[in-house]
């Protein structure tokens, strides 16, 4: 971006405006507003250029109204409009579509230093589908193109990758918020300082077998906790009561056991909390993982297990966290995740690069007012998950190809 000759143009920029809303439609975490101020201040204070935002929020067209319209209440930008306007305090246009007759005026119309935001892009099923024509009438609303929605960098959809093939090379360019996350994601995928702990949590082993798997080439520790653990203490041999195991994944974690034997350290979690029921009101017990009682589900990681992960998380200069160690959304079983929040962030004061996957673990990291006190925190769960997979996002391939 700072690379380009930007002066004087109108730009699109597609942020990540993908906030949760609560029944008053107010915005109950700006995290994502916030990490886009420094891409479009940056903008607005060079020469002559004007700001088209183009973002989506939710998913409206898999939310419907009972008569099969769409929830343009719920699911507008407007609601985001006065957080953006104290963000980045100044005056923001919205035009009601994100293409058409109204969007084309007050975009051509922009004067330097204005900012124009425009209705959410997946009111349209053209955006998730990528077409070409919807791509290239928004192309058409700019004269530049950045991309800083890291979130949805993964999707090939119309404003986060096939808009871009519309710009040449020296008119499209990352925002620095992808910046920093790519850069972030590299810091583990290419030379980690060592020794490098990943620690995998999370409901189940399918949607991070990928994850596992990349991640037992170059780690020197693997801690498993969350859901996922039962189905490896599962593949053991273990007794695991009611406990959450994904019967067809119970062969996946048996191999995953057996790549990671003498090649690096793999911890499961020793011990849980075990309830009688999935609720913060539920009886609870400590438990050893192998000999869970039948009427019993573990909820969190245990002290042991505490104990043992923030040992070695505590030896560590390189983190990567993806994934609660149990259902911290309920008060009684939180004290795992948020243990290993606080390892991992004191491990960060010792001088460990430390990277929170987004999801459940950043709303951990934020929920404890840590988000300071690691290196960093990813704002896309699924693009970083992907991005540490291995996987090239549409998103990014887009922008660097000419
Ligand atoms: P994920 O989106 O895969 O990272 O999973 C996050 C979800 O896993 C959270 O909603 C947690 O409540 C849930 N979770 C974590 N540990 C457990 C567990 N032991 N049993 C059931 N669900 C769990």
């Amino acid at each position: 971006m700072q690379f380009l000759n930007l002066v004087g143009k109108r730009i699109i920029v597609r942020v990540d405006f993908n906030v949760p809303l609560d029944s008053n439609l107010n915005v109950t975490d700006d995290t994502r507003i916030k990490e886009s101020i420094p891409t479009l201040k940056y903008l607005l204070n060079l020469d002559g250029v004007s700001l088209v935002l183009l973002s989506h929020l939710d998913r409206p067209l898999k939310k419907l109204l009972p008569d099969g319209t769409i929830d343009v209440n719920r699911f507008s930008l407007k609601n985001i409009l006065p957080n953006l306007t104290d963000l980045l305090g100044c005056e923001v246009l919205f035009a009601d579509d994100c293409i058409g007759e109204p969007a084309e005026t007050l975009a051509k119309s922009l004067k330097p230093g204005q900012v124009l935001l425009l209705e959410n892009t997946r009111f349209h099923k053209e955006e998730e589908k990528g077409d070409e024509t919807f791509s290239k009438k928004l192309a058409g609303l700019g004269e530049a193109y950045i991309n800083d929605a890291f979130g949805t960098a993964h999707r090939a959809h119309a404003s986060t990758c096939i808009i871009a093939n519309y710009f040449p090379k020296n008119l499209k360019a990352f925002g620095f918020l992808m910046k920093k996350e790519l850069a972030s994601a590299k810091r583990l995928l290419v030379n980690p300082d060592k020794p490098f702990t990943a620690i995998i949590g999370g409901a189940k082993v399918s949607d991070k077998i990928l994850l596992l798997e990349k991640m037992i080439d170059s780690v020197d520790n693997m801690i498993i906790g969350g859901g996922m653990a039962y189905t490896f203490f599962k593949a053991l041999g273990g007794q695991v009561g009611k406990s959450l195991v994904e019967e067809d994944r119970i062969e996946n974690a048996g191999e995953i056991l057996k790549k990671a034997k003498g090649k690096i350290k793999l911890l499961l979690p020793e011990d849980s909390i075990a309830a009688n029921a999935f609720t913060n009101e539920a009886q609870t017990m400590n438990v050893d993982n192998m000999f869970i009682p039948d009427d019993m589900m573990g909820l969190d990681i245990g002290p042991k297990a505490i104990a043992s992960f923030t040992e070695t998380i505590a030896s560590s200069r390189s983190i990567l966290w993806n994934g609660p160690m149990g259902v911290f959304e309920m008060p009684n079983f939180s004290k795992g995740t948020f243990e290993i929040a606080k390892a991992v962030v004191a491990a960060t004061e010792r001088g460990a690069f430390s990277l929170i996957g987004g999801g459940d673990s950043a709303a951990a990291i934020h929920q404890m007012h840590f988000e300071d006190k690691v290196s960093f925190v990813s704002t896309g769960g699924g693009a970083m998950l992907e991005l540490l997979e291995g996987k090239e996002l549409p998103g990014v391939k887009s922008i660097l190809e000419g």
